[in-house]
């Protein structure tokens, strides 16, 4: 093999996405992946509903991200380009709900990833399965394919192996101590987008919906819908709330309002036109029949106090005790710090070798901003080494 070559491990959105930009420009490019196909993580997105970005306005889009570098890295390839690029593919896409990008119905996800694959294969670029990344040093990287050790020489070596969750997507993170025997400074893996593990008392409304209704943590807030499971809290507002509740010791206190649009006093006058406080909760307040019984967890007392109800009402509180375990949840935070990487994302300490998506340090919502992210810090990589 030649030696300029440019190696990238890791066939996720990040590392595909470096792949194509450099093909693009002429370079000759090998993708080496651990799995026996590409993207599976990708594909595990599109189960769910494949919300490849968002349409939110680019300035508030980006705020998304706390770390500032990947803001204007965003910034660079927005979610303008990413339904661009999706469009030169033959993806048509559409605004589905509350603003998320979707492949139009017609593609499945494993279209979506065909038509990429096939493009890269036009662009000459090649994609090496079964070989697991061991170590790299300032020439060369160091792969295992079928129990035989090899080397492979670089020019440049693109590491896009992603997070730690959902390990067997093949995101195992075995990476991470690689980068800490070689004094690569890593915030540690935790989990992101995951639920929360609550107080036992709301298990019983396992399977039990809330919607319309505004999660709280401090000063932040966002209006959507969670669900009850045997062991706690999921949805969009608690995914939202992970990045501020972290910088906290659990537990923490998370508070919902049932009724976002109805004042604290309005809810008081109708509970005191009545004697009896669930039919006035069900037909003037309209609750549905999950915050009723969020409610009924209530003491009696509590309940009963119409002044506490309807602060409560606004204002209930729910125990946070810990994330859900890092192999479940759809993210993780933490990676490579970014003290580490220069503004090319590239190592400070091995010239030459650069990172991109999930396994830098940054964190996003769902809703598109995770594989915002990662095609993002792909195209950053190749266009920077495209330019050097
Ligand atoms: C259930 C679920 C739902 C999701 N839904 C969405 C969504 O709707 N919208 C959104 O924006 N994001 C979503 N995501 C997140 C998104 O899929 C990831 O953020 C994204 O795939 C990360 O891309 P990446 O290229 O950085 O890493 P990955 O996609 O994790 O790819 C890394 C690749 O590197 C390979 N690799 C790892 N270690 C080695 C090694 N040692 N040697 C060789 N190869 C290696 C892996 O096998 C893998 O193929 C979802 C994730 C999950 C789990």
């Amino acid at each position: 093999m030649n030696v300029d070559q440019i190696i990238i491990i890791g066939a996720g959105p990040a590392g595909l996405m470096a792949a194509q930009q450099l093909a693009l420009k002429g370079f000759e490019v090998h993708v080496y992946e651990q799995n026996k196909a590409a993207a599976r993580k990708f594909l595990v997105a599109g189960n769910g509903g494949f919300n490849l970005t968002h349409s939110e306005e680019l300035e508030s889009f980006v705020q998304k991200y706390e770390a500032e570098e990947i803001q204007d890295i965003v910034r660079s390839f927005d979610n303008k380009k990413v339904i661009q690029w999706l469009e030169d593919l033959g993806i048509t896409t559409y605004v589905g709900s509350s603003g998320k990008i979707f492949p139009t119905k017609n593609f499945k996800p494993i279209q979506v990833l065909k038509a990429w694959l096939d493009r890269l294969e036009q662009l000459g670029v090649t994609i090496h399965y079964d070989h697991t990344f061991l170590n790299f040093d300032d020439s060369a990287v160091y792969l295992k394919n079928n129990d035989e050790d090899i080397s492979v020489k670089y020019s440049k070596l693109i590491l896009a192996m992603g997070g730690g969750s959902w390990r067997k997507t093949g995101s195992d993170a075995k990476w991470v101590e690689t980068f800490n025997n070689k004094n690569i400074e890593i915030t540690p893996l935790q989990a992101a987008n995951s639920g929360y593990n609550t107080e036992v008392k709301f298990h019983q409304l396992q399977g039990q919906y809330l919607k319309n209704i505004k999660v709280s943590f401090q000063e932040n807030h966002k209006i959507g819908e969670i669900v009850f499971t045997k062991y706690g809290i999921e949805g969009s507002p608690i995914y939202y709330m992970n990045r501020f509740t972290r910088k906290h010791n659990f537990p923490v206190i998370i508070n919902i309002d049932l009724k976002p649009n109805v004042t604290e006093s309005e809810i008081l006058a109708e509970l005191k036109g009545s004697d009896k406080i669930s039919p006035v909760l069900k037909r003037n307040l309209k609750l549905s029949t999950a915050a009723i019984n969020l409610l009924k967890t209530l003491d009696k007392e509590s309940y009963l106090n119409i002044e506490n109800l309807a602060k409560t009402i606004k204002k209930f509180p729910i125990e946070v005790l810990s994330f859900r375990p890092i192999d479940e949840v759809i993210s993780t935070a933490g990676g490579v710090a970014f003290s580490e990487l220069n503004s090319n994302l590239e190592l400070k300490k091995f010239p030459n070798v650069y990172c991109a998506g999930e396994m830098i340090d940054w964190e996003a919502p769902t809703g598109g901003y995770l594989l915002q992210a990662c095609f993002s810090t792909g195209f950053w990589v190749g266009n920077s080494i495209s330019k050097s």
